[in-house]
């Protein structure tokens, strides 16, 4: 007992490790006071070796613990002095702040424009079936409208489908059709998303590419609407001053069909390289949803009416930066992410 109580005592005291090692030679090395009066037992007589036994034990379990936890607590108070001579006046290391993409940050400015009149956004599929993307809007198997969009087919060997029957998407207009499907007017709706085209790669053209759907179905839903949807989203995104208009166009899913022109961000309408010196650029395509896609839908197109539009998101970016290749959008080069 007595041995333990001035070998705990002493521990606590220790100032450092060495003074820790020394206390542990003078109790438990080869010639320690405990080591001693272990080695004592044998003249202790029999019936009291087995207690006496225990006790030394004991007492050499509490000195090996406590010393442990000393050390333990010297070590974090010696981590700590370490800390405090750090030296506080060094430059510090500065981590590089990723951002947004430009295009995220783009779709995110127009799925707000959008909202703020009442449009939901939606998701939907990019490997669709031939009927989604072309049957149910209007674009039959014959259409020479498929021309224009040269389509990415999927391998149906080792599928129930029929070859030709699922493809990539080529328009987001795919998802008119899925919508309608499933709810009722009135639908207010904006579908940005992913398309695929068999293309060549140019400065304007890539294989994959964004675009901004919307359209509306509703009671008393009249061109004007449309025009005057157009015009709204235009000012806001690019600015008070801008001005749209608007000329006819053909698409097979909306009727009358016109094409959105805006005056030229770079020169103001006075005609540039940028414009080609027309003083407008072409901007979007849209429309009246067509009777026919309204029907197919169980939809009566006497009651409803609908319109629809639909531009490529990365045409709106570059128009906005006035970039004059769409790859650059796709290039990982941080010299070019980092400007936005
Ligand atoms: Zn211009």
């Amino acid at each position: 007992m007595q041995i333990k109580n001035s070998a705990v005592s002493m521990i606590i005291e220790a100032e450092n490790q060495k003074e820790l090692e020394e206390i542990k030679l003078q109790f438990l090395g080869r010639s320690g006071r405990l080591t001693l009066t272990l080695k004592e037992i044998t003249k202790v007589p029999a019936e009291k070796r087995a207690i006496v036994g225990r006790l030394a034990n004991e007492v050499k379990n509490v000195i090996e613990e406590t010393l442990e936890e000393k050390k333990l607590t010297l070590g974090s108070q010696i981590s700590n002095q370490q800390k405090q001579s750090i030296d506080i006046t060094n430059p510090g290391i500065k981590p590089d702040i990723g951002h947004l993409h430009p295009m995220t940050q783009v779709l995110y400015e127009v799925a707000d424009i959008f909202k703020q009149i009442g449009f939901q956004a939606a998701d939907g599929p990019e490997i669709e079936t031939d009927y989604h993307n072309f049957e149910a809007l209007n674009i039959y198997k014959d259409h020479p409208a498929r021309d224009t969009q040269q389509t990415l087919y999927l391998d149906t060997r080792d599928s129930k489908s029929n070859p030709g029957e699922i493809i990539l998407r080529t328009q987001t207009s795919n998802m008119q059709i899925r919508i309608m499907e499933k709810f009722t007017p009135p639908l207010r709706v904006i579908v940005p998303g992913k398309v695929f085209r068999y293309e060549q790669t140019d400065a304007s053209h890539g294989f994959e590419f964004w675009q901004f759907e919307g359209f509306a179905v509703d009671k008393n839903i009249r061109f004007t609407d449309l025009l005057g949807v157009l015009d709204y989203f235009v000012k806001k995104f690019f600015g008070e001053n801008t001005k749209i208009r608007f000329a006819s166009h053909n698409f097979p899913f909306t009727e009358p069909s016109l094409e959105g022109h805006i005056s030229c961000i770079t020169c103001k309408g006075k005609g540039c390289r940028f414009c080609k010196f027309s003083g407008w650029v072409e901007v979007l395509g849209a429309g009246m949803i067509h009777p026919n896609v309204l029907k197919r839908m169980n939809i009566n197109p006497s009651k409803y009416q609908g319109f629809a539009f639909g531009t490529g998101l990365s045409r709106l970016v570059t128009l906005r930066y006035q970039m004059n290749d769409l790859r650059l959008l796709t290039d990982p080069d941080l010299r070019i992410l980092e400007q936005f």
